[in-house]
């Protein structure tokens, strides 16, 4: 009979503590599993199934992998260790928002379509993604990126500088199995970043690779639309209902479609978290 696995107070049995290297979160296998107290290191365990001995990879393996694409998110140092549990939802409509994306990354891949969290700054947007991106890496093992849409560009610029060819530049970004694209919307809009976003898009797209999304800018949903009356009302303006900073117009109508296709639109409603509540 195998005893118990004595309870770490270091990592909690997840087998990971978190450890921010610079300006990234990172984890890092837990001390209580290194070196591995099922194989000793080797990688391999010997099993005794009826009277003859079978061996088979340790589950260390998995862990040391699902740290290491944690480590290759690039989650920003701020979130690390926010996951999931940790988001305080301070109203009903962040609640729902909050189950929403639980229910995403708990059943993915299951269903590959992303989300798009908008909504003013301050009201957690950023922690939904990078702690879905935790989710999505050490839970379940998934390759994930995420990148603010401002390093997006200048990490492109910087390989057609090196004279990567424009297919290359973008694979990284293009064929991860989870893109998270934060702040979508900002930037100058020039022609080359709205050409630079519809290509992203259209290979993730076609490859059904999902992608996730924040923006600070104003959606117009088709119910707002098919009601334009509301439209200048200052009242649903306050409520940040409507377009105040429109993504369609920002990013363009193609790139807008393809987002719509690829992505639920979840609005976060909220006072800005960021000021302290007394
Ligand atoms: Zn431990
Ligand atoms: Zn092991």
């Amino acid at each position: 009979m195998i005893a118990p696995a004595p309870t770490c107070a270091r990592c909690l049995d997840r087998g990971h503590v978190f450890a921010a290297r610079g300006d990234r979160a990172a984890a890092e296998v837990c001390l209580c599993r290194s070196p591995c107290p099922l194989c000793g290191g080797s990688g391999r365990v010997v099993r005794d199934r009826d009277g003859a001995l079978h061996a088979s990879p340790c589950s260390c393996r998995d862990l040391a992998r699902r740290v290491a694409l944690y480590n290759a998110a690039g989650v920003p140092r701020h979130f690390c260790e926010k996951g999931l549990s940790t988001f305080r939802a301070y109203d009903a409509g962040q609640a729902d928002v909050l189950a929403r994306v639980q229910g995403f990354a708990q059943s993915y891949p299951l269903s590959r379509k992303g989300f798009c969290l908008w909504g003013k700054p301050g009201t957690g947007k950023t922690h939904l993604l990078c702690a879905t991106l935790q989710h999505l890496t050490l839970e379940k093992g998934v390759a994930c990126r995420f990148v603010e849409i401002s390093f997006l560009f200048s990490e492109i610029k910087e390989a057609f500088n090196r004279n990567v060819s424009a297919l290359a530049a973008l694979a990284p970004l293009a064929d991860v199995e989870v893109l998270a694209i934060d702040e979508i919307g900002k930037g100058r809009g020039t022609e080359w970043e709205l050409a630079t976003l519809d290509e992203l898009l259209g290979r993730r797209y076609n490859a059904d690779r999902t992608t996730l999304f924040s923006t600070n800018c104003g959606v117009s949903l088709r119910a707002e639309r098919a009601a334009p009356a509301g439209f200048g009302d200052p009242a649903a303006l306050a409520r940040g209902q409507l377009a105040e900073d429109d993504l369609q117009r920002r990013i363009g109508d193609r790139s807008f479609s393809r987002m719509a296709e690829m992505a639920v639109f979840h609005h976060l409603v909220a006072d800005d978290r960021r000021i302290p509540r007394f």
